[in-house]
């Protein structure tokens, strides 16, 4: 007799970074190009030196939560904070869902969305989207009320579509399905506008959760991110998670970075100019080879744009040495520094240049 692996693990495979490539331009993981400024890798040092290495960290992170309720304006009694928003997406599927319930989610958006409920067993319902990447909300609404779904889980503004709900149309949603727990993940919102988030409304609705992450900001390497929901829905979360989740030095530097809004802020400034001139960039190429591939707009810190020959365009990006996110029929580039992004847009149009050669050619 061997031992034997369950169905659920058969099969899976491990998640390939691209990040152990080196000498590659990553625009591939909608990473901020901008570290922490020299001052504040000098406090992060100092905060190193004072921390308690033989204590447990705080279970709950009380002031990690507090510096992440000053910087958004939420009560940090509605703050969970998790080890990235992943470890939050994780535990929400695995406990907020019992064993064979449904959950919606949307396609395309966010991979992770799929992954847990199939090791949580519970049903993925996927609400897909057409080819303007848009759903309405009603055509949500009505799927998960035709799936019986308990929970409905999406990202806003979306990744990959880099396309969002207005903050009217997510209320909307969360009113019309009271028996829902709805989840928007707004790892994103930084890069859009705070009048379309749907912080703070979570105090007037039982059902609501919403997601935060630090990693799209500057801080991918320290691993946090957060839920805001109502006090029981908090409670219930600090109970279900492990106890030590976050990490004493992520909660020490994660709550110092929280609390320099003006470089924060000053560093988001700067990704959005940077998707701007990215987004301005692709648009010139779209006109010099018009109907060559369908672009959105984006109020995210990546662009996407639809391309039947995306596969082919992303080996010859990787082959010029810049990664790219490539989906079936679409790429998604994260805005770079400007010398990235002008790269990546030469590699661009070099591959349609070269295309439109080939075809008249032929
Ligand atoms: C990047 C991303 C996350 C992951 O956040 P972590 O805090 O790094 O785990 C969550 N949701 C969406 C939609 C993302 O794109």
């Amino acid at each position: 007799m061997a031992y034997k692996i369950n169905g659920k693990l058969r099969g899976l495979k491990p998640y390939v970074p691209t990040q152990e490539i080196t000498g590659v331009i990553h625009l591939d993981a909608n990473e901020s190009f901008l570290n922490l400024t020299p001052q504040l890798i000098q406090d992060a040092a100092d905060a190193v030196q004072n921390t308690a290495f033989n204590r447990y960290p705080d279970p709950y992170a009380a002031d990690l939560c507090q510096a992440f309720g000053n910087y958004y304006g939420v009560n940090a009694t509605h703050v969970t904070a998790g080890n990235g928003s992943d470890e939050l997406i994780s535990l929400l599927i695995s406990n907020f869902l019992m064993k064979g319930e449904t959950i919606v989610t949307t396609a395309p958006d966010f991979s992770m969305y799929t992954f847990y409920p199939k090791l949580a067993e519970t049903n993925d319902v996927e609400a897909v989207k057409g080819n303007s990447f848009s759903i309405t909300p009603q055509k949500l609404i009505d799927t998960v009320k035709k799936s019986n779904a308990r929970m409905l889980l999406f990202s806003n503004p979306c990744n990959p579509t880099s396309l969002g709900f207005t903050r009217e149309e997510v209320v909307q949603i969360i009113e019309s399905l009271p028996d829902v727990l709805t989840v928007v993940d707004e790892a994103y919102m930084d890069f859009w506008e705070q009048t379309q988030s749907v912080l703070g409304l979570e105090s007037r609705y039982d059902n609501l959760v919403i997601l935060k992450t630090c990693s799209k900001m500057g801080l991918a390497a320290l691993r946090l991110g957060f839920s805001v929901s109502n006090e029981k829905l908090t409670g219930l979360l600090h109970s279900a998670k492990s106890p030590y989740n976050v990490n004493s030095l992520t909660q020490e530097i994660g709550a110092l970075v929280l609390g320099e809004k003006k470089c924060l802020q000053s560093h988001i400034k700067q990704i959005q100019q940077s998707r701007d001139s990215l987004l301005h960039g692709i648009e010139e190429i779209l006109f010099r080879y018009p109907g060559a591939f369908q672009l959105y707009r984006s109020c995210t810190n990546f662009v996407t744009f639809r391309f039947p020959e995306a596969e082919q365009l992303y080996t010859y990006l990787m082959e010029c040495g810049i990664s790219a996110r490539q989906f079936p029929g679409f790429l998604r580039i994260t805005a770079g520094a400007p010398a990235e992004n002008q790269a990546f847009l030469a590699v661009m149009e070099s591959f349609f240049h070269k295309k439109s050669t080939l075809e008249k050619g032929g």
